[in-house]
């Protein structure tokens, strides 16, 4: 095991915030650096698939996790024109596991209050600049450090990516989304399903059921809509009436969650990239979730990559002495799950996003029709899940 280390953690999001309690509880000192005052909400409600719930389970904080948030059994959406069904994936071809979707803000609270309770101190109003060797550069030309190792869990434009060891791959994506938190709306929503409405590719909207924020508080549900980043301006001069106008007439069931939207300024702008560090480390340096790796978010993975990413690492500085031997262990154990999430997140993605005219044809009749043979839904399943690999983390895949 590596010696008892003191660590930066710059990042208190999913992947900062969880790695901060694995490698306290082993007995490493922690300082997370964050540019927030409070968290803010960057899209408003994610799946947790079962790999990911398994590493929550692991820091202990899955049954809390599971009280906040919206147990899902199925992703479903049709095309809106034809009402044909394009996509069904039932967590139940798999067995008893099943996805946690939960709202953002509500993730943050488990993992935040845990890492309060452990004593685990949060730097806030610490912008991330750069690194000085093993010195992290702050805002206001502030220095921490130096420590023996900094752990960048700052997010897919992460400022230290100038620091890995090889270079990035990064493809920006033209079509982002526009998401809110809203009240639940109740039926004919399913309160344990991802329902999703497309027009070609270049329309999606999707209503998810994402529980509370805090115990005792109304269940809510995101509800998005993709847009092309570049017309987001035009979307807020056209005025929400028009666009409300729009989403009705593909989807009326929306109206409840429509009315609930009293200004544009309650749709906030998700863009997304592909990005992939070929050596997420450098010197006494290593990335974690999106920082490593970012995608857009149609396979759902994001979230669960970070947390898989999480337990990896823990276990890598628990079965080296070397620390550099356990930070290329770490990236080699995650180098084959992440390759294959990133490339079906590419290849799933123009699908459902983007300007073709024939990829949603042969979403709708080819894909369709195949997704309902028992052993693509089985597949599919796997894929959503986070276990088509070894995920390197010693978490068992479904079958
Ligand atoms: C709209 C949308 C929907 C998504 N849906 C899903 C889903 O269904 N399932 C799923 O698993 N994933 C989903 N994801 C992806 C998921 O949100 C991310 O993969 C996940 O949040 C990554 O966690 P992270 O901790 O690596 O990075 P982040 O969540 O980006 O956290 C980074 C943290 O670093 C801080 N920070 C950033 N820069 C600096 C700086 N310079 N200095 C100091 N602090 C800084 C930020 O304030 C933040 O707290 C979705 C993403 C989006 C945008």
């Amino acid at each position: 095991m590596v010696a008892a280390l003191h660590i930066a953690i710059c990042g208190a999001g999913p992947a900062g915030l969880s790695a901060a309690l694995a490698l306290q509880a082993c007995g490493h000192r922690i300082t997370v650096f964050d540019q927030f005052e409070r968290p803010r909400p960057l899209g408003s409600g994610l799946i947790l698939q079962p790999s990911g719930l398994a590493v929550l389970d692991w820091l202990g904080l899955g049954a809390r996790m599971r009280a906040l948030g919206a147990r899902i059994d199925r992703l479903y959406g049709k095309a809106a024109a034809s009402g044909r069904v394009v996509l069904d994936v039932r967590y139940e071809v798999l067995g008893a596991a099943r996805g946690l979707a939960v709202h953002r803000a509500g993730l943050f609270n488990v993992l935040h209050d845990a890492a309060r309770a452990a004593g685990i101190e949060v730097e806030t109003l610490s912008q991330v600049k750069d690194l000085d060797g093993c010195s992290v550069i702050l805002n206001e030309a502030r220095r921490a450090g130096p420590f023996d190792l900094v752990i960048d869990a700052l997010g897919s434009h992460s400022p230290l990516i100038a620091h890995a060891s090889a270079p990035d791959y990064r493809q920006p994506l033209a079509y982002g989304a526009i998401w809110s938190s809203l009240p639940w709306p109740g039926p004919p929503f399913d309160p344990h399903s991802l329902v999703q409405r497309y027009d070609k590719a270049s329309v999606m909207s999707g209503v998810l059921p994402i529980g509370c924020v805090r115990e005792g508080e109304a269940a809510q549900a995101a509800f998005f809509w993709s847009l092309k980043v570049a017309d987001f301006p035009r979307w807020q001069a056209q005025g929400l009436q028009r666009w409300k106008e729009r989403v009705h007439i593909l989807w009326p069931e929306t109206a409840p969650l429509l009315d609930s939207i009293a200004s544009a300024e309650q749709m906030v702008l998700a863009r997304y990239d592909h990005h992939t560090l070929a050596l997420p480390y450098g010197r006494k340096l290593v990335f974690i979730g999106d920082s490593a790796h970012s995608t857009s978010p149609q396979l759902g993975q994001g979230a669960n990559q970070a947390l898989l990413d999480v337990k990896t690492l823990t276990e890598c500085l628990q079965r080296h002495d070397d620390l550099a031997d356990a930070i290329s262990d770490y990236a080699r154990r995650r180098r084959f799950h992440v390759k294959i999430y990133q490339a079906l997140s590419r290849l799933f993605t123009p699908f459902y996003q983007s300007d073709s005219e024939l990829l949603p044809l042969v979403r709708d009749h080819l894909v369709a029709g195949m997704s309902r043979l028992p052993l693509a839904q089985r597949a599919l399943a796997r894929i959503v899940c986070g276990s088509l690999a070894d995920s390197g983390a010693g978490i068992v895949p479904s079958r």
